[in-house]
């Protein structure tokens, strides 16, 4: 080392002395993370509800953030690419649920937290083995492969699974007719309706399986249910896990009315009944800060516009029944929240939440 080097280290040294007795500051981590996704929400659909309800409950967030959902084959994304995105910080292509572009299986920030002692939760409006909510918890090569992902999501005995696809565990959609039900009842606390669901004490349960219809849950005016009701009852049984947990909550049915075209009203009250289930969310953050809410939706469905008909009202105008190229807002909130903010790839975010929860994000990363 030269002298003049060392006398610099020396100076270096002097300078930062007094901050030495101070911890250096650790960077901001969450204990929990609850990430929710909007399947299909534009901003047009944040549009629509504002202006029905005034007031959203998103505008509680300060950090926002666009988010660009193309796949590793298609501008487009489809729901599994866009979950697997989130789930595993990989660009992925249509169809794909928790595997690279070469269809090799890549770890789910789901199983990362689980890894590492936190309990876990799955929740929607959709059958739970639907593309959403089946890319954080198995690895197939494409998303019709229901009864195998129930199978995967079963062996990995995710902590909370709430949602519809009953038939798919209990056989009757299944094409083997297999009862997978039967041998997983001594571990989860099991319920079918919401009346069941209700009557629980989440404070009693340590496990919880709710498939509350045969296939997907029925929309929003028929489903007997709010969302909100079930990320309560889910967040209740996870916190008791002092090591935290990582929830996934989807509205799966807003791209359902975008595909369906849907009238304002009819696409409203989704956004709504997903907007409550946020406020719940960040009515747990406020108690809870070291909790991480990230907001977001995996694409946009329909290209919709709103637009005034001959009556000056403003009502929905799609260009598609399909899914579309457009970027999707992001809210977010807790320890690293303001890492969400600016427009990122969607396999970015996925990265980041890995990251945050002190996990390995994938080496291999398709670039745009
Ligand atoms: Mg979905
Ligand atoms: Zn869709």
């Amino acid at each position: 080392m030269s002298a003049l080097y060392g006398a610099l280290l020396v100076l270096t040294g002097c300078t930062v002395a007094p901050s030495d007795t101070a911890a250096a500051p650790e960077p901001e981590r969450p204990t929990s993370v609850i990430l929710m996704i909007a399947d299909g929400t534009g901003t047009a659909y944040w549009t629509a509800a504002r202006m029905v309800a005034q007031e959203l409950e998103v505008e509680r967030f300060s950090v926002m953030g666009l988010v660009d959902t193309q796949s590793s084959d298609s501008r487009v994304t489809d729901s599994a690419a866009g979950a697997t995105a989130f789930a595993s910080g990989v660009r992925t292509y249509n169809g794909a649920i928790g595997v690279t572009p070469d269809t090799v299986p890549v770890p789910t920030i789901l199983e990362m937290a689980q890894d590492q002692g936190k309990a876990t939760g799955l929740v929607a409006t959709a059958r739970i083995n639907h593309a959403t909510p089946a890319a954080f918890a198995a690895h197939v090569a494409h998303r019709g492969m229901y009864s195998e992902i129930v199978d995967q999501m079963l062996e990995r005995s995710v902590t909370v699974m709430l949602g519809g696809g009953r038939g798919f565990f209990d056989g009757t959609l299944r094409p083997d007719s297999q009862n997978v039900l039967a041998a997983v009842l001594d571990r989860y606390t099991y319920v079918r309706t919401p009346a069941e669901l209700r009557a629980l004490d989440p404070d009693t349960v340590d496990m919880l399986l709710g498939l509350l219809a045969v296939n997907d849950l029925p929309n929003y005016r028929q489903r007997g249910i709010e969302l909100e009701e079930l990320i309560a009852t889910a967040l209740q049984v996870l916190a008791r896990d002092e090591d935290g947990f990582f929830l996934m909550v989807e509205g799966s049915q807003l791209d359902w009315r975008g595909h369906d075209n849907a009238a304002l009203a009819d696409l409203v009250d989704e956004v709504l009944d997903f907007d409550r289930a946020v406020g719940a969310a960040l009515d747990y953050q406020a108690e809870h800060p070291g909790t991480l809410v990230v907001v977001t939706a995996d694409h946009e469905t329909g290209g919709m516009a709103l637009h005034p008909n001959r009556a000056g009202e403003l009502v929905t105008n799609y260009t598609t029944t399909g899914h579309s190229a457009e970027m999707v807002p992001l809210f977010a909130v807790g320890p690293g929240a303001e890492r969400f903010g600016g427009i990122k790839d969607n396999y970015v975010v996925g990265r980041i939440l890995i990251d945050l929860l002190g996990g390995e994000p994938p080496p291999a990363v398709t670039a745009r």
